[in-house]
């Protein structure tokens, strides 16, 4: 399902704690599509996310695969 681009929502994301994510990147993939860096996948914790069942995620590394829906 498509994660709409809202404050409140960018606001749970959890992306900030993951081990894939480089500091100073934009965080909330799965609603703005993927990163423009070069990552490494290390785990994705997307699955500990409250929209993950809000907006009924699957699959997870929005930030290396493209946003979600
Ligand atoms: S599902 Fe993943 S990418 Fe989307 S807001 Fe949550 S932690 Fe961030
Ligand atoms: S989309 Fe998943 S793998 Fe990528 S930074 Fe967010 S939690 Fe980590």
């Amino acid at each position: 399902m498509e994660v709409p681009n809202t404050q409140e929502n960018m606001m749970k994301c959890i992306c900030g704690k993951c081990p894939t994510f480089v500091a100073g990147d934009k965080g909330f993939f799965c609603s703005t599509d993927k990163s423009e860096k070069d990552l490494e996948q290390m785990g994705c914790d997307c699955g500990g996310c409250p929209l993950w069942g809000e907006y009924d995620l699957n699959g997870g590394y929005f930030c290396t695969e493209g946003k979600a829906g």
